[in-house]
């Protein structure tokens, strides 16, 4: 049984930044509470709690000295309400969503109503919206099921880092077709970070050559699981698993090549040991 492992596969840069920061904290016994989960990965969250780095809803929770803005980033307001409140704050927000903090800003200072493709309840969209300020709009629909009060005259589009490329041309289209009678100028910003789509695609792609996918990650991972939608699209037998311990040998039967791929939110080492796991039941990783 050949084992083949996706070329991209877990950790974003962001992502494996923030974590690193944490452990690094951690090393110097400085207990940490992160505003909001780290990452949705619970074999991640478990180690990192277990050297003292746990997650707190918001700064109103913390109860200790020093918190933490994940890789998603946040609004502005954070650093004021941190300083109030006496607790020492640790900025781990992905350098690229930091980016598009300041472009959300800076569009909505130069009279753009920005519109954001994108989840309105995630924290990256969330933290987003409050650096453009009043003028913005959170939407994955077009049009928007909330009424807007912007006017919509000058537009500034804008994409959460992990849209797809595709979505956010159709999001586009749709906006392009609706508003141009009523908008003077409509500027598009792609802010796609294109990690996830990447991903994608070489999922897609090692799918079709395989007789058995398996995708690691956490299973409130909304990544991981587009990633199995996607194996399990090109016809292939998928299987989404957290750990190693998951595998059922059933699955491995009669198959002769294995894929393996892993959302943006899953550590190296959750990843080597599902290939040891499978080493174990006779597999050989293809190089
Ligand atoms: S997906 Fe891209 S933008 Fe988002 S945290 Fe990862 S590297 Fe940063």
């Amino acid at each position: 049984m050949e084992i083949i492992v996706s070329r991209k596969k877990g950790f974003c840069a962001g992502v494996r930044r923030a974590v690193e920061m944490m452990e690094r904290f951690a090393r110097e016994e400085v207990p940490i509470e992160t505003l909001g989960s780290i990452v949705h990965n619970p074999q991640v969250v478990e180690r990192l709690a277990a050297k003292g780095v746990t997650a707190a809803e918001s700064l109103v929770q913390v109860r200790g000295g020093t918190a933490a803005i994940t890789a998603h980033g946040m609004g502005p307001m954070v650093e004021e309400e941190a300083k109030s409140r006496g607790i020492r704050l640790i900025d781990a927000t992905c350098p690229i969503v930091k980016k598009v903090h300041l472009i959300a800003r800076d569009l909505a200072a130069a009279g753009y109503d920005v519109v954001i493709f994108g989840d309105p309840k995630h924290q990256e969209v969330r933290g987003i919206a409050e650096w453009a300020g009043e003028r913005v709009l959170a939407t994955l629909e077009w049009p928007p099921l909330a009424r807007s009060k912007l006017s919509l005259r000058k537009i500034a589009l804008l994409s959460q880092t992990t849209q797809g490329e595709e979505d956010f041309r159709l999001f586009i289209n749709k906006v392009l077709e609706s508003s141009l009678g009523r908008a003077r100028e409509v500027r598009i910003v792609n802010t796609i970070c294109g990690v996830t789509d990447a991903q994608k695609g070489a999922a897609r792609e090692l799918a079709q050559g395989v007789d058995l996918m398996l995708v690691i990650g956490g299973r409130a991972s909304a990544n991981t699981r587009h990633l199995a939608e996607t194996c399990a699209r090109a016809g292939v037998e998928t299987h989404h698993i957290e750990t190693a311990g998951e595998i059922d040998p059933n699955w491995l039967r009669g198959k002769n090549r294995v894929g393996v791929t892993a959302g943006t939110s899953t550590p190296d080492w959750v990843i080597e040991e599902v290939v040891a796991a499978l080493e174990l039941e006779g597999g050989e990783v293809l190089a």
